[in-house]
């Protein structure tokens, strides 16, 4: 079927890894990880943000500086400290292939072992930004998971910067009632999306082939090693998987990524309708975007293809904007917004390509290190997106946007002229030769 749909053998082979991956892992945390495995995103050590938490409730990363400022962070010090309870926030960036390979969880799980306290509640960024990341211990009883959800979803916080949806995070765990807040919000984009225009209703059953593994979490010591291939080559850059470890990474991400896809589609369509169209010259442009991330939402598979739904939305909030924005990161568009173009030149291939990358990615290249890339299963093995054969792939051909060839050919005039259904059918006829 989809790329991302494992064989059975593959299925054995990924449950195995995932054990051994899940062993290591509870060795990993039960006895403490070695220093190296536990930093994230830029270089903080768990044990150094716990160290931190002891006398300050609030830890910003400097990454998150400008977001979150001092008098924000302290606002939100005294906003925790009315309210009683025992909440931290943690703010750092989280990237796949980090000691906790991009996940808020495996972070939230590590510092609790390091703050060793039995009354805990932790918010969390998470890879994507936007999104908070809520986890209470001993048990959820302030609703602390569903009300650090509902923050992404609150039309109110739509152009809210972080230290506001911390702030409402922290509001709603103190009233308690996070989950109700959750499921109306929810319920509303649900409603919301099916009932935008143009809806078109093909809907597939879509990606239940993703619940390989449940596992959220880590590979903290497999991806620390294995995960980032440095070769010595210095003119091209390599990329290899352990299949299991993208298997679980997809199977998690997959539910919440489709909210959020649908979420980001019903922010576009607000945005679309609050444009003045005397100003706006890519207005229509706008609505072809927002059309096309409705129609790749709704026949979505996998992974891949909610990616693209971001990109699309990013490709119309683009052309809402005064001056174009680059597209979302080549290597993974999870990244955000790329931050410049620049060549890269794939593993045995002779010409270079011109792709926007964002700033990780951008240093990794420049440091000859592989880039964290959004991988897909396809026949049978797990690659990079971008070496799926572009027939079989709008993304692939396109790299989410980075190549397209000039101001006329877009994500959303290559989805309305039939590409995503046709590289879907391809995919679907090969799979099935193949089974
Ligand atoms: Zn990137």
């Amino acid at each position: 079927m989809t790329s991302d749909r494992p064989t059975g053998a593959s299925r054995g082979l990924a449950a195995s890894l995932l054990t051994a991956l899940l062993l290591a892992c509870t060795a990993l945390l039960g006895t403490g990880a070695p220093a190296r495995a536990e930093t994230a995103g830029t270089g903080a050590t768990a044990t150094a943000i716990a160290e931190a938490l002891a006398t300050n409730p609030v830890y910003v990363d400097p990454s998150y500086a400008a977001a979150v400022n001092p008098t924000q962070q302290q606002a939100l010090v005294d906003q925790i400290s009315a309210t009683g309870l025992p909440i931290n926030v943690v703010l750092v960036p989280l990237k796949k292939g980090d000691a906790f390979d991009g996940d808020p969880r495996a972070l939230a799980a590590v510092l609790k072992e390091r703050l060793d306290r039995q009354h805990l509640i932790l918010i969390t960024n998470d890879a994507y930004g936007k999104w908070l990341t809520g986890t209470e211990w001993p048990t959820d009883a302030h609703q602390t998971r569903d009300a650090a959800s509902a923050v992404g979803f609150l039309d109110e916080l739509d152009d809210a910067g972080l230290a506001a949806r911390v702030g409402k995070a922290v509001e709603l765990i103190e009233a308690g009632n996070g989950t109700e807040v959750y499921e109306a919000e929810t319920a509303r984009i649900d409603k919301e999306y099916s009932a935008r225009p143009e809806v078109k209703e093909d809907a597939s059953g879509g990606g239940s082939g993703l619940l390989l593994a449940v596992i959220a979490v880590l590979a903290l010591a497999v991806v620390g090693a294995a995960f980032l291939v440095r070769r010595r080559s210095p003119r091209h850059t390599a990329f290899t998987f352990p299949d299991a470890v993208f298997a679980a990474e997809q199977a998690a991400d997959e539910a919440g990524l489709r909210r959020q896809a649908a979420a980001e589609i019903l922010a576009l369509g607000e945005a679309v309708e609050l444009a003045d169209s005397a100003a706006t010259p890519g207005l229509s442009r706008a609505l072809d975007a927002y059309d096309a991330a409705g129609r790749v939402l709704d026949a979505a598979q996998g992974l891949p293809d909610l990616v693209g739904v971001l990109a699309l939305t990013a490709e119309g909030r683009s052309a809402l904007a005064p001056a174009p924005t680059l597209p979302l990161c080549f290597f993974d568009p999870r990244h955000g917004t790329a931050v410049r173009r620049t060549t890269w030149r794939p593993l045995g291939r002779r010409e270079q390509a011109d792709i926007a990358v964002c700033e990780d990615c951008g240093r990794a290249l420049r440091a000859r290190r592989s880039p964290q890339v959004l991988a897909v299963r396809d026949q049978g093995r797990t690659v990079p997106y971008f070496e799926v054969p572009a027939e079989r792939s709008l993304w692939a051909a396109t790299g989410y946007g980075s190549l397209l060839s000039g101001p006329d050919d877009t994500l959303a005039a290559r989805v309305g002229a039939g590409e995503f259904s046709r590289a879907r059918q391809q995919s679907e006829d090969h799979g099935a030769a193949k089974g």
